[in-house]
């Protein structure tokens, strides 16, 4: 078969989107769940639709148009801030989308009226995490603003934290998001259907087993594709987090010198090598993967038990096998995080390989 692949279980990711959904139902959340880092691919998202996830998150208009392309039905939400320049095609495309600008409202709401539509917003707040989000303070008055709009409909607030800043929700922030919902409700005499109170780094907060006030949906993408919380990067009880498995091929495999000889200067990706300890004198055996920057983030992979990963440059991993012996031909098989599997997903050197396992 070829290399590099992602081999994707979707029945490993059905079984998480289940599991997710049964568990924040109970605590009376629903589950958005967001399919970014699957470059939209269409089994994956009809997998979480048919786990119980309440609507599809992206951040990609080109991903949603893909998937209704294929002819996936059922609620999309765009969950970037859309680009003024593309709100047509967000009207167009996605039931919902997530804002924080008056200007990029004005042109939803006129893309709505002219295609005759009514498009969903949500208005998100910032709560300190510092990436997007209207200043409290100023929430009110982009509601109103919303409300003034023919072709838009309120259909709540939400925040994201956890993702520029690393600021984890907590009581504090998530009350302070239930405390907007309901004086916007006072306010304006409206009822605000959702409020979104974040990603899968909220998971700790809701099963911390305090109140979780107005919160009433959770937008999950990591923790349903990796069965990881985002905060610490710990497994999730119950879930798979081998749902994604990279194959690599080897092409070359020799026993090499240790150090690097030569007048040393940087490296093609600007470091000083060796990075970290320096190796013992002599020579070890050392494996090259046909696999670069351009497929994976190599931060991001964890090789087999018993090798080590030396480097990599935009087209070649190196290894230190350990004990095992490796030959040219032989697949090596990488699990990875978040960041190696967006890059993975997008690239499109990577085959994917969707499969019930
Ligand atoms: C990526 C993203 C999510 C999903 O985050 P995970 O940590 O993968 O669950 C939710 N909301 C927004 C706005 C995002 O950009």
């Amino acid at each position: 078969m070829t290399a590099p692949r992602l081999e994707v279980r979707l029945d490993r990711i059905g079984h998480n989107a289940r599991t997710l959904v049964e568990r924040l139902g109970a605590r009376g959340i629903a589950v958005t769940g967001v399919a970014k880092a699957t470059l939209g691919s269409p089994a994956i998202v009809q997998v979480l639709q048919a786990s119980g996830v309440v609507a599809i998150g992206d951040s990609r208009i080109e991903n949603i148009e893909r998937l209704r392309g294929a002819g996936v039905v059922g609620r999309m939400t765009l969950i970037r801030s859309p680009m003024p320049s593309q709100t047509d095609r967000v009207v167009a495309s996605a039931d919902v989308s997530l804002n924080t600008e008056i200007d990029v409202l004005a042109r939803l709401s006129e893309a709505a009226v002219a295609q005759g539509r009514v498009h969903e917003v949500v208005l998100m707040v910032e709560l300190g995490d510092l990436r997007e989000g209207i200043m409290p303070g100023d929430l009110d008055a982009v509601v109103a603003d919303t409300l003034d709009r023919p072709g838009l409909r309120l259909l709540g607030i939400g925040t994201n934290l956890a993702c520029q800043s690393g600021v984890a929700p907590d009581a504090a922030n998530m009350a302070e998001l239930s405390t907007l919902a309901s004086r916007v409700e006072d306010r304006f005499g409206l009822v605000l259907d959702l409020v979104s109170g974040g990603n899968s780094a909220n998971l700790d907060w809701v099963f911390g087993g305090g109140d979780i006030g107005r919160i009433n949906e959770l937008r999950l993408g990591e923790s349903v594709l990796l069965g990881c919380e985002p905060l610490r990067r710990t497994p999730i009880e119950g879930l798979h987090t081998d749902a994604f498995t990279l194959v690599t091929e080897v092409i070359e495999s020799k026993v090499k010198p240790t150090v690097a000889w030569g007048d040393i200067n940087q490296s093609a990706f600007g470091e000083i090598a060796p990075v970290g300890p320096a190796p013992l004198p002599g020579s070890r055996p050392r494996v090259i993967v046909a696999l670069g920057r351009q497929d994976a983030d190599p931060d991001g992979l964890t090789p087999p038990p018993g090798m080590a990963i030396l480097g990599a440059s935009s087209d070649h991993l190196l290894l230190d096998p350990g004990s095992t012996r490796v030959a040219v031909g032989t697949e090596v098989a990488f699990q990875l995080d978040y960041s190696a599997l967006l890059r993975a997903m997008t690239s499109p050197f990577v085959t994917k390989v969707e499969s019930w396992s």
